[in-house]
């Protein structure tokens, strides 16, 4: 086979999945389930445990307990140089949500993701009520990863969290260098951070200045990516740059 027609695999293979999809009855994404509809994606077993909440550490958002949100930092946290205020999330990147966000990002459809935005929105409508965000901006992905999927999840959260503040989301402000690349994951946590250094640009900048801005993201690991849009958004003069996202991956 030439490399030529070997590319065009990839994509075919993707369209059959897509056509799978719609041909077949509701299916809970997480568990496969056909019964037990919950909501639009979910079986209620499944929503059961998405909606599961825990105390957050108030800076990196991760599920720490009772006790963990006194000092404003957790052991997922303590040595990260944050340059965003507060970090929220829907729960950690474990179990259900994980494969919730897994089998979302491969779907054809982003109703999915949306799904899970919603989740994300009604745990946090108290602490996003208190932050007053002027602004709402998902996370762009890496160039080559456009290519692969059929939208960004960052993206599909941002506009559920816009729609329901009422605050308007652009995707266009913060704009990934191009021929930037999301680093392997064998670099060191502790790279991250320089490897993601000028990985954005943005555009149209005077916007931001005096804002309170939100970055949506699904995942939040390191944190190293988000905080590098944050210290650009605050050189650009912005008053406040929090974080959202749907999961939280444990980091120690
Ligand atoms: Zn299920
Ligand atoms: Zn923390």
């Amino acid at each position: 086979m030439t490399m030529h027609l070997r590319s065009l695999l990839p994509p075919l293979q993707r369209g059959m999945r897509h056509i799978v999809e719609f041909a077949l009855p509701w299916q809970c994404t997480i568990c496969g389930c056909r019964d037990d509809r919950g909501n639009d994606a979910f079986c209620a077993d499944c929503l059961g445990q998405l909606t599961h909440t825990q105390d957050q550490c108030r800076r990196c958002g991760a599920v720490i307990g009772p006790f963990g949100t006194a000092t404003g930092r957790c052991p997922h946290c303590r040595r990260r140089p944050f340059r965003f205020r507060s970090a929220r999330c829907l729960n950690m990147y474990e179990e259900a949500l994980k494969t919730a966000i897994v089998h979302s990002k491969q779907s054809f459809s982003s109703a999915a993701m949306m799904a899970v935005g919603q989740l994300l929105v009604s745990r946090q409508r108290q602490w996003l009520a208190e932050l007053s965000v002027d602004r709402i901006l998902p996370i762009p992905q890496a160039w080559l990863t456009r290519f692969r999927r059929n939208f960004n999840p960052a993206d599909v959260i941002a506009r559920c969290v816009g729609h329901s503040l009422r605050v308007p989301v652009d995707p266009h402000i913060l704009r990934r260098r191009r021929g930037w690349q999301s680093p392997q994951k064998a670099v060191p946590l502790a790279r991250r951070y320089e490897n993601q250094r000028n990985s954005f640009r943005l555009r149209d900048a005077r916007v931001i200045a005096g804002q309170c801005v939100l970055l949506v993201d699904d995942v939040l690991t390191t944190g190293a990516t988000c905080s590098e849009a944050a210290r650009l958004l605050k050189a650009a003069g912005a008053k406040e740059v929090h974080v959202l996202v749907a999961a939280r991956v444990a980091d120690h």
